[in-house]
């Protein structure tokens, strides 16, 4: 997969058999599904978005792959077919009977109805992992994308010993997460997902791809989980406040937001742009990672 460039390419509009460009009803094999816009309901109809993203998520024989929102399981049986065991976690009870029949002859997968964002995932993990021995973790989804940026961040922040997610997201939320820190299209969460994974393209996901046809166009990433985070800092926390203070009054250059935090103030800040060799009247979204940490960690101490 190349970094940032799509592996599949452009999928759906370009394409005469998938897409589907404005189809209506509902694909054969929903059993009667009425989508639930309030749970972000939008099927993959797309085999080639379908097949872009079960090949190049990982899923391998030596793979633990957690499906997030498996819905009707459009993605679900492709994945059961490369992956040593799939946990597929579901939130809407109706779909969870549909589900476990679509997957019964798989014999390689356990349908669980809960709340990802109330799910133990560590627990999940370890259980799964020692009782089937593989040896990677493999998350994907395709979320509602409400829900998208805290479901990432609950995985990198707390969850131990995934390698990888891959998830589909709005198109510009992508574009965000994807650019580099200290690029125009950076915003906090770009260095909060940076610090954590490496981030590549997997397809783009033209909006027809989808039953309901959404408002939005998509793009699925992957996020590879680094082995040590990108820059050392003496406290991850305290820095991503740094960065969530900066980028919240982007505008205002570093010297005016960050002295707005509790225990700071302008004489404090300015020692400590100084002291990280940055010019005072720069802005949050020109720092890179390695900067706003020293920042950080200097600002600490003062
Ligand atoms: N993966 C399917 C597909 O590609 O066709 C469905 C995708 S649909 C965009 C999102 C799915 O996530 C729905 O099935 C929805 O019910 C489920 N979902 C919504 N919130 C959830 C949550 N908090 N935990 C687990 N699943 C959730």
């Amino acid at each position: 997969m190349e970094n940032k460039k799509s592996a599949a390419g452009n999928i759906g509009r370009d394409r005469k058999k998938v897409g589907r460009a404005g189809r209506r009803k509902a694909p054969s094999g929903y059993g009667g599904v009425r989508p639930k816009k309030g749970l972000g309901q939008n099927f993959l109809i797309d085999e080639g978005v379908i097949d872009a993203i079960a090949g190049g998520c990982g899923a391998d024989a030596g793979a633990l792959v957690i499906e997030i929102g498996p819905g009707t399981g459009a993605l679900t049986l492709p994945l059961t077919e490369r992956a040593g065991f799939l946990a597929a976690v579901e939130l809407d009870d109706s779909l969870i009977e549909p589900l476990r029949v679509k997957t019964f002859g798989a014999g390689n997968v356990k349908i669980i109805h809960e709340d990802i964002l109330k799910l133990d995932i560590d627990s999940l993990i370890s259980e799964l992992k020692d009782e089937y021995k593989l040896e990677s973790v493999r998350v994907v989804g395709n979320l509602p994308y409400y829900i998208t940026t805290p479901i990432i961040m609950k995985l990198l922040e707390e969850a131990e010993g995934i390698d990888s997610i891959t998830v589909m997201m709005q198109k510009e939320v992508a574009d965000r997460i994807s650019a580099e820190p200290g690029e125009r299209l950076a915003g906090a969460i770009t260095y909060s997902v940076h610090y954590y994974a490496e981030v590549s393209k997997v397809v783009d996901v033209p909006r027809e791809c989808f039953y309901p046809v959404p408002n939005v166009d998509s793009e699925v990433l992957r996020l590879d989980i680094r082995k040590e985070p990108a820059v050392r800092t003496e406290d991850a926390d305290f820095m991503f406040k740094c960065i969530k203070t900066g980028f919240s009054q982007r505008r205002k250059t570093l010297l005016n937001s960050l002295s707005a935090m509790e225990g700071t103030n302008k004489e404090k800040v300015a020692k400590a742009l100084f002291a990280s060799g940055i010019e005072e009247n720069r802005r949050a979204e020109t720092l890179s990672l390695a900067e706003f940490a020293k920042l950080a960690d200097i600002l600490r101490e003062e």
